[in-house]
């Protein structure tokens, strides 16, 4: 027992645990990094230790273990709860490490080491965005809702949580569809493989994994002129067949409400076309359980019943229900993780934990044949610097002195679990090139009778998947260590600025917000040292050095040549310099409180904050608050190229480019200073965010948007981004290199970073929030037997200033058969990649090539699986991988985003913006930005803690009678049907009537009642999981807002002319048919 203990106490390996101080911000995260910033790399890869003496073992760990605890030992002298972690002991055995038959001896070892095992679960990683106000202009909803009848939303009531998803009727004969001749593929975009088809017959037939079925979305009547004429020849026959969890089967009448209301039509890659005819799949043949539910006039009508086919709510229940309770143990190769949506602990044993590193397929083909054939893009969605339940542990620090980390002489991997030691140890075997390496002889230790090193349990690196090595002298720019980072605060005080009280605002956040700059775990103070500008035609530089009684401005007004006037007294120690700085603050809203400039500048804002961290010789970021199209003559000057005509032409893609190359340049200096651009904008009008976002963007850094600012309604959403962009864990100087055992190799990837050759992802700064997506194309065969390997190491500055590298491996299986590449699917994490993939070709592409590549590319995918995976009988079926049921409802939310398709009310600033968000989200984050979370708030327990169970985005589920929340990780709406109960409405929004709500509301009133309270505690529970503040929208039923809301409800038709779940599937299916054919 003793032993667990002891582990918990001590920080193990001599880490310094990170303690993050800041606001009463929940847990961003496990430690708190820093950083500095340089530019050369040319170290990173490497001086090439040249060790020889073999010499005494001798690890040397950067401090000494602090608790001497031994390392905990077998399962045996765990206390009960921990047994679940037993693999440990066995985890050897799938990492690559020779494993004899006999008992594997523990050495003694000095350090205690078992990270993380709390047992109890935890939330998940927050993360997270949000894209400003939706564009809420009333005035704008109301014109566009001119034309249109807002359909009535008697929808019946949702099916008890846990209802509703129940097994169908089963028995429906499949019937087969006429064949067709093979659709063309979507022309692929440029540089991009997307739509190639399947490329061979298929080789690889094996056992068909337990399928998800779905008998012919058959041919019945007309699916409408979009759908193609389906085979004639088949009676009318029911739909779905039975699937393996029931999901799938009967039919019953439709929504309420729902044809007629909505004048678009499903679109699918192509622009909003006519109506479609009401509705398909046979109906009246079709057993209707649910028909008298409905509204006497839908009854006629028949439809799929949405019940009867695949729900994300479902598959999230039950992946919570069946893998929440015990922790993730990663000594297993190749093991899918539990969902993103199901809260579960982590137990590193060898493999990086899947908050660092998601895939889409944990098995993947031996052959690149194979993987063309079944189009199942290789890719993994990697966070460096991920946030960790304060349950798990951050990485370890090692400290291999002088000499740096132990490397492979030829790839240059950093040591790792799967590297192989041979030769009694001397020498080890790279698990990437296979490259042998002499073992330096400060890292040299014997082997025990298994072949593994005696000190295996007390080496990170060696038994862990993410671990740091401190780096040395080689791996910082010039060869010399970075200075800490700082801050630059640059603050927009033009007339709008000003005016909206937003500056006064931004002046007297920063005096508090100044004390919780990130610092490193053990440090009393900061390292970061800070600056401040302001501008609008002019900038303004302020010296704040700690011996002035006042500050002193300097202006510099000839921008086209920007240069910083002061170098002493401009950046600061926030301590030293705290009189000067506060009398700062106070007086800068006086200063322009009566300014009359409306024009801004921009690129010169930027490139003095760059000029003045290359003064500083640092890294740093600039927090830049700022309102308007910047027109003022400058470089970088922009004028208003808007223009909503583009939409669906071929020159949509221009709306997405930057209207001038100047950003690229400038973005390119920044990176290599290591100065990352944090953007707050406050627009009230066009302010080319796709051409202000390109540096931020290709620093790292981030992007926040509020538009039609005004202080009552925004400024706590705004504060709560600014305090958590401020203290977040970030490094600086970044870049990532993953690298790749032989046979497959990283070949593409998004995210928000700069790449100058193709294998570094450079980032001037990279927080715990950003993910890069990586994908991988095969160069050579794999084998079953050793499967494939990736290994992120990312070069960083930390906050104090400290250059480290951290460290990622991850093991997977490889596979002949292709009914194990889709047993092993990860479908969230297969549309984080196809989101990205398709919002990177928007930048080149029309967008309806786009949207019709990723179509494609998924009809392959399916197709492949029905052809080789599925079992013959049911050849007229839509067959889906169990894995990947959820995969068409997912990319038709997709499809129907406001990048790929806008509708009315989506500004060209807004979809810039998202565009930008999405591509650097995590797995979790695309998740719920796609599929939205609905929750039935009149249906909280408010006696217990948890959640209402979610419903499916769909008006049919929503009660007149009930109030619910959605949210989408940048927003939250809470919807009030009409005929909710008075005594709901006045605990909650403290009003007697419906009518009496006011939907200007930014926060929910504070009320004393229980029920009150409790939707209090879920919205801030909701928050407190999202990287952004989310934005609160009161929606109410048949209210003009509605129609922004109704925008969510991703299952429906949407008004931009997206697709319904139900029409989407019965095209995929066609689609997929016409594959087979
Ligand atoms: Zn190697």
């Amino acid at each position: 027992m003793s032993v667990n203990q002891q582990a918990h106490t001590g920080p193990p390996y001599g880490q310094p645990q990170p303690g993050y101080q800041g606001y009463q911000q929940p847990a961003y995260g496990g430690q708190s990094l820093p950083g500095v910033p340089q530019a050369q790399y040319g170290a990173y890869n490497g001086p090439v230790p040249g060790y020889q003496q073999p010499v005494p073992p001798q690890g040397s760990l950067r401090a000494p273990p602090t608790s001497g605890a031994p390392p905990p030992a077998s399962g045996a002298s765990h206390p009960s709860g921990h047994l679940a972690y037993s693999q440990f002991e066995h985890g050897d055995v799938q990492n690559g490490i020779p494993a004899s038959a006999a008992p594997m001896q523990r050495p003694p070892a000095s350090q205690p080491f078992l990270p993380g095992s709390a047992p109890t679960p935890v939330s998940q990683i927050p993360t997270f965005q949000q894209y400003g106000a939706p564009p809420a202009s009333v005035q704008q909803l109301r014109n566009h809702m001119a034309g249109m009848t807002i359909g009535g939303t008697a929808a019946s009531a949702p099916p008890p949580a846990g209802l509703g998803y129940g097994v169908g009727p089963s028995s429906y004969p499949p019937t087969t569809g006429a064949p067709r001749p093979p659709a063309m593929p979507g022309p692929p975009l440029p540089g991009q493989t997307v739509a190639g088809p399947p490329s061979s017959q298929p080789n690889h037939v094996s056992s068909p994994p337990p399928p998800s079925t779905m008998a012919g979305l058959h041919p019945g009547p007309p699916m409408s002129g979009l759908h193609g004429p389906p085979p004639p020849t088949h009676p009318p026959q029911p739909g779905y067949q039975m699937q393996q969890n029931g999901s799938f089967g009967q039919m019953r009448g439709p929504p309420p409400n729902y044809g007629g209301a909505y004048p678009g039509a499903p679109n699918y890659g192509s622009p909003p076309g006519p109506p479609p005819p009401p509705k398909r799949l046979d109906p009246d043949s079709i057993p209707s359980p649910q028909l008298n539910e409905l509204p006497p006039q839908q009854k006629p009508r028949h439809r799929i019943d949405p019940d009867a086919i695949p729900s994300p709510i479902q598959v999230i229940e039950d992946d919570r229900n069946n893998r929440g309770s015990e922790p993730f143990v990663t000594g297993v190769r190749g093991q899918v993780p539990p969902l993103v949506t199901t809260n579960f602990l982590v137990k590193d044993q060898g493999n990086a934990s899947p908050r660092y590193i998601r895939c889409t397929s944990y098995n993947i083909p031996c052959t690149s044949d194979m993987a063309k054939q079944s189009q199942v893009p290789l890719a993994a969605v990697i966070k460096p610097l991920a946030a960790l339940p304060p349950e798990e542990t951050v990485p370890y620090l090692v400290d291999h002195g002088e000499s740096g980390p132990v490397r492979c002489n030829r790839c240059k991997a950093y040591m790792c679990p799967f590297m192989q030691f041979i030769e009694g140890g001397r020498r080890f075997q790279c698990c990437f090139c296979s490259c042998v390496t002499e073992v330096p002889p400060h890292y040299f230790q014997h082997l025990d009778h298994t072949g593994k090193r005696v000190d295996f349990y007390d080496r990170p690196e060696l038994s862990l998947g993410s671990y740091e090595f401190l780096a040395t002298v080689d791996y910082c720019k010039n060869n010399k260590f970075p200075s800490p980072p700082a801050f630059i605060f640059m603050i927009d005080v033009s007339y709008n600025a000003v005016k909206s009280g937003l500056v006064r605002l931004i002046c007297e956040e920063l005096k508090s917000l100044l004390d919780y700059l990130p610092r490193e775990g053990n440090m009393e103070e900061s390292a970061i040292r800070v600056g401040f500008v302001t501008y609008n035609k002019v900038l303004h530089f302020y010296n704040v050095k700690s011996s002035l009684a006042q500050p002193q401005m300097m202006v510099v007004s000839d921008v086209a040549d920007m240069f910083v006037p002061l170098l002493d007294g401009f950046l600061v120690n926030v301590n030293e310099s705290r009189t000067v700085i506060a009398s700062l603050l106070d007086q800068i809203p006086e200063m322009f409180a009566d300014t009359r400039e409306t024009e801004t500048v921009f690129a010169p804002v930027i490139q003095a904050g760059l000029e003045a961290l290359k003064a500083a010789e640092c890294a740093g970021k600039l927090f830049i608050f700022h309102t308007s199209l910047p027109i003022a003559e400058a470089p970088g000057k922009l004028k208003n190229r808007d223009d909503r005509k583009l939409i669906n032409t071929d020159k949509e893609k221009t709306l997405f480019q930057p209207q001038t190359s100047f950003y690229n340049n400038l973005a390119k200096d920044c990176v290599a200073q290591g100065c990352c651009v944090d953007l707050f904008l406050f627009p009230n009008q066009y302010l080319d965010v796709a051409t202000l976002g390109v540096v931020p963007y290709q620093t790292g850094g981030s992007i926040f948007k509020y538009a039609y600012f005004q202080l009552e309604t925004d400024q706590y959403r705004f504060l709560n981004d600014l305090r958590r962009d401020v203290q977040k864990e970030v490094g600086f100087d970044a870049v990532m290199r993953v690298r790749t055992s032989t046979g497959i190799r990283a070949t593409d990837f998004f995210g928000a970073f700069y790449m100058s050759n193709t294998t570094d992802v450079e980032m001037a700064g990279l927080d715990c929030d950003k993910t890069i997506t990586v994908e991988f194309k095969h160069d050579d065969k794999l084998s079953e037997d050793s499967g494939a390997l990736l290994q992120c190491a990312l070069l960083y500055t930390s906050c104090a200033g400290q250059r480290r590298l951290r460290i990622h491996n991850l093991s997977l299986n490889c596979c002949t058969q292709l009914a194990d590449l889709y047993r092993n699917c990860e479908t969230d994490t297969l549309i984080n990649y196809l989101a990205k993939y398709a919002y990177r070709g928007v930048l080149s592409s029309p967008v309806k090539t786009v949207r019709d590549a990723l179509i494609n590319q998924c009809a392959q995918i399916l197709a492949c699986y029905r052809k080789n995976c599925a079992s013959p009988s049911s050849a007229g079926q839509l067959i889906l991988p169990e894995c990947m049921k959820l995969l068409p409802v997912y990319l038709n939310c997709v499809l129907k985003s406001d990048v790929l398709q806008p509708g009315p009310e989506v500004t060209t600033d807004d979809r810039a913006y998202v565009r930008q968000l999405v591509t650097s989200m995590d797995v979790a984050e695309t998740n719920v930005f796609f599929y939205p979370r609905l929750l039935p708030l009149t249906k909280a327990d408010v006696d217990s803690d948890s959640l209402p169970a979610a419903i499916r985005n769909s008006e049919e589920r929503l009660s007149k009678g009930d109030i619910y929340l959605l949210e989408n990780g940048l927003n939250i709406f809470v919807w009030v049907g009409v005929n909710v109960q008075q005594g709901l409405i006045q605990n909650l929004f403290g009003v007697s009537s419906f009518s009496q709500i006011s939907n200007a509301l930014s926060t929910l009133p504070v009320l004393e009642n229980p029920f009150s309270k409790k939707v209090r505690s879920i919205v801030d529970m909701l928050q407190g999981q999202r990287s952004r503040y989310m934005k609160l929208i009161i929606v109410k039923q048949e209210d003009k807002l509605e129609m922004l809301f109704k925008h969510f409800l991703v299952e429906d038709k949407s008004l931009s002319g997206g697709a319904s779940y139900v029409d989407f599937l019965c095209h995929m299916h066609k689609e997929i048919r016409q594959l087979l054919s």
